[in-house]
């Protein structure tokens, strides 16, 4: 089936069992495999020859010699309260393997049934859900944003009760680590400080090895900077391409800085700042513009998780770090978006004014920020055409123009590298609904041809202009359930 060069090393199961149950996959029958990511087995040490071949694994109706699944155990903070009951609920951590090239692989069967944390839940994902996960991993990854990956994924004709009677899927979902915020969350308030050392010590020998030979507490506060380090990193990245996670949780916030748990998330259209894509958020407490706070709320649980075990004072200088790694962060994404790279005092302020301007105008973020990266080539006209009133634009233009005056790169070579930052294709909401529903008829190409877009997002893909567009009016401003 396959020539495989990686070795198998589950070293999940060496943590104490109190963090995981071992379960064994309940099979869908008649499973049919829908998509398969050559590349990323590639990269994983593996060739697929026969996809089929995997069909069955991604079913859960056969293991590898050496995978020995188990639920993980985490709590976690859900929209602010503390929930103890957590756990994979669906889905199972099959093995971890090692690449050639050192990369370790978690290897994750998501849909696989019903776990000791499933309290009411069927234990499955549907088909929706799973292609949304699939295309929004991969599309993730295409935009340079770390995130867990999509390895393959199988449908099976088995009814799934939601809103409406569904049908079934697994997604092999793959990542460097499983382990989320909330991991630290239950060893801290459930096993006590020994279980939170040894959570600890496992995830810096394996993802922050350059940390080992610190004397104790200082490898401690450097590993909890890092982490927030990462999280203020990513979220300013979602900021930047527009993404709404939808289920910021602290469960859903993975100890690596990877984007984890795709569910009711959204791509910006027309740009909002106020947008909420999940529709049980009716707080907004996960809004677009509250993402960057909420991922500081996320490290505050983490942190709390970690008092007993450092000290108070060296918690707090850790976690003062998110704010600066943010903002920087932040400002390098925008001035990188918008050509900007001499540096000027009224940049932010530029920048600021311009989200500003694009809340107030209702103006498509991607269509905008791609549209100034074609500026001397195509001219105003695809910028100013996205605007009701013209003279918005053109103000702005005016006064963007005055301080591309202080840069120094040729323009076409400021905007070929505006280009490699501002997607052209993003994954919005209508576009995966319409793949969706050629899927739920039996047809995967749709799907299979934007995934081939999201895959190079900063690239031309012609023919494929349609996955540019904007929506239509039933598309826009989708509420997205977050059952899945
Ligand atoms: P989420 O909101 O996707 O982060 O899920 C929250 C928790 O519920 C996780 O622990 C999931 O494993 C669990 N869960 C979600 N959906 C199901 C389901 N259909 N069956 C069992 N557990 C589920
Ligand atoms: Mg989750
Ligand atoms: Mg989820």
């Amino acid at each position: 089936m396959s020539t495989n060069a990686f070795k198998v090393e589950h070293r999940y199961l060496e943590l104490p069992d109190s963090f995981y149950s071992r379960v064994m996959p309940t099979p869908l029958s008649d499973a049919k495999m829908v998509c398969f990511n050559h590349a990323l087995a590639e990269q994983m040490g593996f060739h697929a020859r026969e996809e089929d071949g995997w069909t069955n694994i991604g079913a859960g109706a056969e293991l590898l010699e050496g995978m020995d699944p188990v639920a993980m155990k985490y709590t976690g903070h859900q929209f602010g309260a503390y929930n103890p009951e957590l756990g994979d609920g669906r889905g199972v951590l099959l093995w971890e393997t090692v690449a050639p090239d050192g990369t370790r692989w978690d290897w994750h069967l998501k849909g696989a049934g019903t776990t000791p944390y499933s309290r009411f839940g069927d234990g499955r994902a549907v088909l929706r859900s799973t292609i949304r996960e699939y295309l929004c991993s991969e599309a993730m990854h295409g935009l340079g944003i770390p995130t867990t990956r999509a390895l393959f994924m199988v449908s099976a004709k088995e009814p799934v009760r939601r809103e409406s009677i569904e049908t079934a899927a697994n997604l092999m979902r793959v990542a460097q680590s499983h382990i989320r915020f909330g991991h630290f969350e239950f060893a801290a308030h459930h096993e006590g400080p020994d279980a939170v050392k040894t959570l600890l010590e496992h995830v810096i020998s394996l993802h922050f090895p350059h940390l080992i030979n610190l004397p104790e507490q200082q490898r401690y506060a450097r590993w909890l900077e890092e982490v927030v380090e990462r999280t203020a990193r990513l979220i300013a990245d979602w900021q930047a391409v527009g993404f709404c996670h939808g289920v910021m949780n602290s469960d859903n916030m993975s100890i690596i800085g990877d984007t984890f748990d795709f569910g009711p998330y959204a791509f910006l259209d027309d740009f909002d700042a106020g947008y909420i894509c999940n529709h049980t958020d009716q707080g907004g407490r996960y809004a677009y513009n509250r993402q960057p706070q909420m991922g500081f709320t996320n490290c505050q649980y983490l942190a709390s998780a970690l008092l007993p075990v450092m000290d108070e004072d060296t918690i707090r200088q850790s976690l003062s770090r998110y704010e600066s790694a943010y903002n920087e962060r932040f400002k390098h994404n925008m001035c990188g978006k918008l050509g900007l790279e001499e540096g000027d005092e009224g940049d932010l302020s530029l920048i600021m004014d311009t989200f500003s301007m694009l809340h107030e105008h209702k103006v498509d973020y991607t269509h905008f920020f791609r549209g100034l990266s074609n500026l001397n080539s195509h001219g105003h006209a695809p910028v100013r055409d996205l605007f009701v009133d013209r003279s918005i634009a053109d103000e702005w233009l005016e006064r963007y123009e005055a301080r591309l005056q202080k840069e120094t790169r040729a323009h076409d070579e400021r905007e070929y590298a505006m280009r490699q930052v501002n997607p052209k294709y993003i994954l919005r909401n209508y576009l995966a609904q319409q793949v969706i529903l050629e899927a739920q008829n039996g047809d995967y190409a749709p799907m299979k041809e934007l995934l081939k877009v999201l895959e190079n997002p900063f690239d031309e893909h012609p023919g494929y202009e349609h996955f540019a567009a904007a929506p239509p009016d039933w598309g826009k401003h989708m509420n997205i359930s977050c059952s899945s």
